[in-house]
């Protein structure tokens, strides 16, 4: 077998659940991202930057749920928060308070959002943020970007990997979808000279996360909002990875604001959640009294979701932001360095505390030229995983507050002998 796609020690506890796991799970998985070959690493426990596998291995997280655990695993006040509310009664069919201090936490944070509902997961959050745009607008075609990623939902299949693959998407819905080369401004000025005001919002991410962590160019996010205005498009952000960047999330940092955003991963601390907020004219189209769209849910801002947020983002304010995406900053040149020190080709994209590597000596600015999911990376993957070192398959990274200087030194060096190996 191929040494880059083997774990070091192959027959283990991990590679005997996989087995187990196929004969139940198609794939022996549940969740396509999180496969990989020859098959996923199974997990115990998690605690602060270390992920215990079913092997009783300490791997230092570097992938952190895909961006989600931005404290780390289990942190205490978040753990607490939730804990207590489950004691205390989770499911009802009536709100709570925990969904007005979560809610209001969201409107404090980012300037753009005046109204919010919660779901259950990112993909629904953008979903109803589209149906929030279609019914404002009247309109049903829905501009992305090339390498968009938006969750699971039909719209936003779209035009996801290199291949466009859409088994199982209606060609209606595809009909109605258009993509564009993210970060080309004259691409996207020419689509609405095209059609501008066919589309009921153009939706993107400040910093292209799939199609590998790639932030958009000032003059690409200006560019959107002054078309999208101009046509009376909604311009939706989906900030479900990139809201860590800062207190108000990527559209502060960038300082440009949407009509609606779609939130998700660490606002609910660790347990499923999703939201979607804006404008208030456009989400008052979900006010039962006046509204015209139904939004239900059973787990709609389910209680200890929304108390495990609010611990979260209480403890995830201006001060550590900073320092994690200070850590993060230096951790791309040092990683960049290794490259250069060892003449691979390499480049590392991201912002802040997010980041992916890419073997390639080009400039990455879209999903054309990043190299997840190619062979390297893969290399990269196993060979950090066999040193005790999580990144996501693709090359993605990213730091969670738990993470200390002499990991983030651990870090470097591991990839600087994996690079080394990829390189010969
Ligand atoms: N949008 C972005 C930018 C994401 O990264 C993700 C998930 O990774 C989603 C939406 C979908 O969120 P969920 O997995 O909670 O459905």
């Amino acid at each position: 077998p191929d040494p880059h796609t083997r774990y070091r020690n192959q027959s283990t506890q991990s590679a005997r659940l996989a087995e187990r796991a196929r004969e139940v799970l198609p794939g022996g998985d549940t969740r396509s991202v999180t496969y990989h070959r020859p098959y996923p690493t199974f997990f115990t426990e998690a605690s602060g930057a270390q992920v215990t596998t079913a092997d009783g291995e300490e791997l230092l997280d570097f992938l952190n749920n895909y961006t989600q655990s931005v404290l780390g695993h289990a942190p205490g006040p978040v753990v607490e928060a939730a804990c207590d509310r489950l004691e205390r009664g989770n499911d009802v069919a009536a709100p709570n308070e925990d969904i007005v201090e979560l809610a209001e936490r969201l409107v404090e944070r980012v300037r753009s959002v005046e109204r919010v509902r919660f779901t259950n997961s990112g993909t629904e959050a953008t979903m109803n943020a589209i149906r929030a745009a279609m019914a404002w607008t009247d309109r049903d075609r829905v501009l992305k970007v090339r390498g968009g990623y938006h969750g699971t939902h039909d719209t936003v299949e779209v035009a996801v990997g290199h291949e466009g693959v859409t088994a199982g998407i209606p060609s209606s819905v595809e009909q109605r979808v258009d993509a564009v080369r993210f970060n080309d401004v004259e691409a996207l000025k020419e689509r609405f000279e095209r059609s501008g005001d066919e589309y009921a919002c153009f939706i993107l991410e400040p910093i292209a996360g799939v199609a590998g962590m790639i932030p958009a160019t000032e003059a690409y996010l200006e560019a959107a909002r002054d078309l999208t205005e101009a046509t009376e498009t909604v311009l939706i952000f989906d900030e479900v990875m990139s809201f860590r960047l800062a207190p108000g999330g990527a559209q502060e940092r960038y300082g440009i604001e949407p009509d609606l955003t779609a939130f998700g991963k660490l606002i609910g601390g660790g347990l499923p959640v999703g939201a979607f907020g804006g404008r208030v004219d456009l989400m008052e189209q979900f006010d039962p009294e006046t509204g015209v769209l139904n939004h239900s849910g059973t787990f709609n801002g389910n209680p200890a979701t929304m108390a495990a947020g609010v611990a979260l983002l209480d403890h995830f304010g201006a001060d550590r932001i900073k320092t994690v995406n200070e850590r993060g900053d230096r951790l791309r040149d040092r990683l960049e360095s290794v490259g250069e020190t060892a003449d691979v080709p390499i480049r590392i994209t991201g912002d802040g505390s997010l980041f992916q590597i890419h073997f390639t000596d080009e400039r990455v600015t879209d999903l054309k030229n990043s190299t997840a999911g190619d062979p390297p990376s893969e290399q990269l993957f196993l060979r950090l995983r066999n040193e005790g070192v999580l990144i996501a398959p693709r090359g993605m990274g990213n730091l969670s507050t738990a993470l200390d200087q002499r990991d983030l030194d651990t870090f470097v060096d591991t990839f600087a002998t994996a690079v080394e190996a990829i390189g010969d």
